[in-house]
């Protein structure tokens, strides 16, 4: 048997134990992230109340690890849209959202916020999966803390489930510098 018959063999090897490694270090950094998310709360309307109550120590967000607010997107990883928002906010929501550095999430928080709710009129964005991209719509005008704990929890399921790599080099943003 020639030399190179044996060269395919050992590249699947190669290619078997590099998958391996890559899933081992997924799945470690899946639960690392699912477990401190620094949350950007983006609050507007009344939904907020219903906020700060989740945040205190009754419903206890710290349990889940997302209790640090970030008062920069830069710092932040998990951006929570908290209320109605209009279309002159529509272009700061987007902006805020580019500014946080991947990987990144968002939870649009109660109706207003997933679908504009009964503000069915010019001013009101329909949505904010319109401008930015959205993992979890937690419903309820406002919602329940409780609800915004289970959406918490359905995005920490996403997390855990989602390809997570030390460092992305087809990232096109670490390719220009940005
Ligand atoms: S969903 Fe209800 S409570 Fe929340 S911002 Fe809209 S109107 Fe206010």
């Amino acid at each position: 048997m020639a030399e190179t018959d044996t060269l395919p063999a050992i590249a699947t090897r190669r290619e078997e134990a590099t998958g391996f490694f890559q899933k081992l270090v997924s799945k470690g950094l899946g639960w690392a992230r699912k477990n401190s998310l620094y949350q950007y709360p983006f609050v507007t309307a009344c939904c907020g109340i219903e906020y700060m109550s989740l945040a205190s120590a009754r419903y206890d967000i710290a349990r889940f690890g997302a209790e640090v607010p970030r008062f920069s997107p830069r710092q932040a990883d998990l951006l929570l849209v908290v209320g109605t928002i209009n279309c002159k906010q529509a272009p700061i929501l987007q902006r805020i959202y580019e500014q946080m550095a991947d990987p990144k999430w968002v939870i649009a928080y109660g109706v207003c916020a997933s679908s504009g709710g009964f503000y069915d009129n010019y001013a009101t964005v329909q949505g904010i999966d319109r401008l930015i991209p959205v993992d979890v719509y937690v419903p309820g005008c406002p919602p329940r803390p409780e609800q915004v704990l289970d959406g918490l929890m359905l995005l920490q399921k996403k997390i855990q489930d989602q390809e997570h790599k030390l460092i992305d080099r087809a990232s096109p943003k670490l390719a220009s510098g940005r």
